[in-house]
């Protein structure tokens, strides 16, 4: 199979799973597609008066583990395969973290880079007027994710709470601190992955306090990723790239002052006393950790075999095609797959909407602590797994989620 499409790939991982621990067909063919779609169009007036109907939609993938989760991305390229990869994904990743949660996605069809503050708010609203009844604190649970953030969740969950009629905060994660958020949500993602990396530095026997790193992205993920790898472990981060291309520096990147500097110019692209590089080539760097955090479909057969790191900590969603799996376990690279590496994000997730549900607030160490719990016992069942069927690590993150939500798909009746 070589295909970009990522439902294809996420059905397609999810068959080689099925093969592996002979899975009963029917559950097999539940488990393949969606439970639930919705589709909507979004008016919304711009500011230059002119109504622009936006693409809207909202896939439930499966709530066998308990109400849809996952988050929402605003991207000129959305499409419905893309999302319904995305929701199937986040039902494995609430699984892998073993989280009461199934998996949902939405994404809108938008430029949100050419849009100003106010048609960015009224495309919000509008999208939850659109969806409002299939969503909720028992139902289906929107976050953040690509070109989304906590400014639009609080516009959403206001939304939401106006057509219910009642504040609900529990609606929505990632929203702001003073509505609802919870302290950590805004690096989860990042720690979480680190938590993971730390554990597989730890079974590779690589002394992260010595290792270098290259980054691919540039976002939340990419920037909080790049900060702590430095900060928790004392690595050296040489590379990193947005999607205007990217730097290299042997000596080593400041975080923050990258940061500043892309705030200002809109890229990394240019950072004083750098090597450019682009976005492929940051891939093939001769570093310890490569940590994709941009976009699927970046490593692909024809890359992978130019690979050098030995581990790499997928925070981003899809970013290995099935083929690149394949030729890294060959050449032995050490690959945390996605779903399992950048759940912090959907588990610090869980804890904001535990808050919200207790309306008490924790302290920042309470967040970690249950993050660092889950992340570390999740990798370490995906990798014991891995031995046990001397399988890659995705493979074996599947078996530990898939088997997961088929309990609870019997234990429901379901099958
Ligand atoms: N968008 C994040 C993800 O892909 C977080 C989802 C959530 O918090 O629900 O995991």
């Amino acid at each position: 199979m070589s295909t970009t499409n990522p439902f294809a790939i996420a059905q397609a991982q999810l068959d080689k799973c099925a093969e592996i621990i002979q899975l009963d067909p029917a559950i097999h063919a539940i488990l393949r597609m969606p439970k639930r779609e919705i589709h909507v169009s979004i008016p919304v007036r711009m500011d230059d008066g002119s109504i622009k109907v936006f693409q809207g939609f909202r896939v439930q993938y499966n709530d066998a583990k308990g109400p849809t989760k996952g988050g929402i991305r605003f991207h000129p390229l959305e499409t419905i395969d893309t999302v319904r990869a995305l929701s199937a994904w986040m039902t494995w990743k609430c699984a892998v973290v073993d989280i009461p949660l199934g998996g949902g996605k939405g994404g809108v069809i938008c430029d949100p880079k050419s849009m100003s503050t106010g048609e960015l708010e009224r495309l919000s609203r509008g999208y939850i007027q659109a969806i409002w009844q299939f969503i909720g604190p028992d139902k289906d649970i929107p976050a953040p994710d690509v070109y989304t953030n906590p400014q639009i969740m609080a516009w959403m969950m206001d939304e939401y709470s106006k057509c219910s009629g009642k504040n609900q905060f529990g609606v929505i994660t990632g929203k702001p601190l003073a509505v609802g958020g919870t302290v950590g949500r805004g690096d989860a993602t990042a720690r979480g992955g680190m938590y993971a990396l730390r554990e597989a530095a730890e079974v590779c026997g690589i002394d992260l306090s010595q290792a270098t790193v290259a980054i691919q992205g540039y976002g939340n993920a990419g920037f909080y990723a790049a900060k702590l790898v430095r900060e928790m472990f004392g690595s050296k981060v040489v590379a990193l790239t947005d999607s205007q291309g990217g730097i290299y520096n042997l000596e080593g990147l400041v975080p923050d002052a990258v940061l500043e500097y892309k705030e200002k110019t809109c890229s990394v692209n240019g950072f004083p006393q750098c090597e450019s590089i682009t976005n492929g080539e940051v891939l093939s760097l001769d570093v310890d950790v490569l940590i994709p955090a941009a976009l699927e479909n970046v490593i692909t057969d024809q890359n992978a075999g130019n690979i050098k790191a030995r581990i790499v900590a997928e925070l981003a969603n899809g970013p290995t095609t099935p083929e690149a799996d394949d030729v890294l376990f060959e050449n032995g690279v050490h690959v945390i797959p996605d779903f399992l590496c950048n759940a912090g994000g959907v588990t610090v997730s869980y804890l904001e909407m535990v808050q919200n549900f207790y309306m008490y607030y924790w302290d920042v160490d309470r967040v970690y602590d249950c993050l660092n719990k889950k992340m570390t016992s999740a990798y370490h069942a995906v990798h014991l797994t891995s031995k046990k069927y001397s399988i890659n690590m995705r493979q074996a993150a599947y078996i530990v989620a898939v088997e997961r939500v088929v309990e609870a798909m019997k234990l429901r009746g379901w099958v």
